[in-house]
C-alpha cells in the first residue's frame, strides 16, 4: 500500500476507535514518525495531507527537517528520541516540540538555547513505563519535581504540556494498558495539583498498541512502521 493509502487506514482506524470508546477523533494528533525514512517518502506524506512528524535523532532530523520546513512552512517536527545535552540547540531549533523530557537537567539546557533564539517551545514529560524505553522520568515523585520547577517558572520558554510514554514491547495487552493507564493517572494528579499549568497532552500508542493507548487517553500518537513501512537500520 502507498504512504497515502496507509495514512487513510490509520485515520479511520483512529476514527472507528473513537468512536468505539466515546470520544471525539479530534481530539488525536497523528504524529508520523520518520525516522530512517528518505526525504521523499516524508513529502508523499505531506502530499497526503500529514503535517506533523516525528523524529528520534536530532541529526537526521535536522538535515531532513531544514530543507521540510523551507519548502512546506506549515509543517510541524516533533523530537521523541532521547535527548543529549549537547543536541539540544539543534533540536529547538527545528521541532515545536520535545516529547521525550527525561531529566530535569534537559529543562536547563532547552531554556539556555531557546532564550539564545527567543523562541518558545512546547515540551513533554517522558515516564518510564516500560523495558522498551531506558529513558524517562522513574517515578512519581521525581516526575512531579520537574513539573514544580516549571510551574515555579524556572523555565519562561518552555511550555510544558503533558506526558509521554512508550510501553513495554510485549504481547501481554494488560501490560501494556497498565503503561498507558498509569501514565493518565500521572497526569490527572498533576493537573489537579498544578492547574495553572497546562498539561492536557498525553503521547502514548504506536504502530502496535494505539488503539489501546486511544482507549486510556492518549491525546497523540506516534506511528511509524504502519505509515511509511518497515524501517532499514
Ligand atoms: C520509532 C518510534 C515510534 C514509532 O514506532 P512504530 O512502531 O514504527 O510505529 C514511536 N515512538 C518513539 C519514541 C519511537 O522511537
Amino acid at each position: 500500500m502507498s504512504i497515502k493509502e496507509n495514512l487513510e487506514k490509520i485515520n479511520s482506524e483512529i476514527s472507528e476507535t473513537c468512536k468505539s470508546c466515546k470520544r471525539n477523533s479530534t481530539e488525536i494528533k497523528l504524529v508520523a514518525v520518520s525516522k530512517f525514512h528518505p526525504l521523499e517518502k516524508i513529502e508523499e506524506a505531506i502530499s497526503a495531507g500529514q503535517l506533523l512528524f516525528g523524529e528520534n535523532r536530532v541529526q537526521e532530523a535536522k538535515e531532513k527537517f531544514t530543507q521540510i520546513s523551507l519548502k512546506y512552512p506549515n509543517v510541524d517536527l516533533h523530537i521523541i528520541g532521547s535527548l543529549q545535552r549537547n543536541k539540544v540547540k539543534d533540536a529547538v531549533k527545528i521541532a515545536s516540540c520535545i516529547e521525550s523530557v527525561d531529566r530535569l537537567e534537559l529543562l536547563d539546557e532547552i531554556e539556555k538555547q531557546c532564550s539564545k533564539i527567543d523562541k518558545k517551545i512546547d515540551v513533554l514529560l517522558e515516564v518510564h513505563t516500560g523495558e522498551e524505553s531506558k529513558s524517562g522520568f522513574l517515578d512519581f515523585t521525581s516526575l512531579e519535581q520537574a513539573v514544580c520547577a516549571l510551574a515555579e517558572n524556572k523555565y519562561p520558554h518552555v511550555n510544558v504540556r503533558g506526558l509521554m510514554t512508550m510501553a513495554p514491547f510485549t504481547e501481554d495487552e494488560s501490560l501494556i494498558r497498565k503503561s498507558f493507564s498509569t501514565t493518565k493517572k500521572y497526569l490527572e494528579d498533576l493537573k489537579s495539583k498544578y492547574p495553572a499549568l497546562n498539561l492536557t497532552e498525553l503521547s502514548m500508542g504506536m504502530s502496535n498498541d494505539f488503539k489501546i493507548a486511544i482507549e486510556e487517553g492518549s491525546t497523540m500518537i506516534r506511528v511509524g512502521t504502519s505509515i511509511f513501512g518497515a524501517r532499514e537500520y
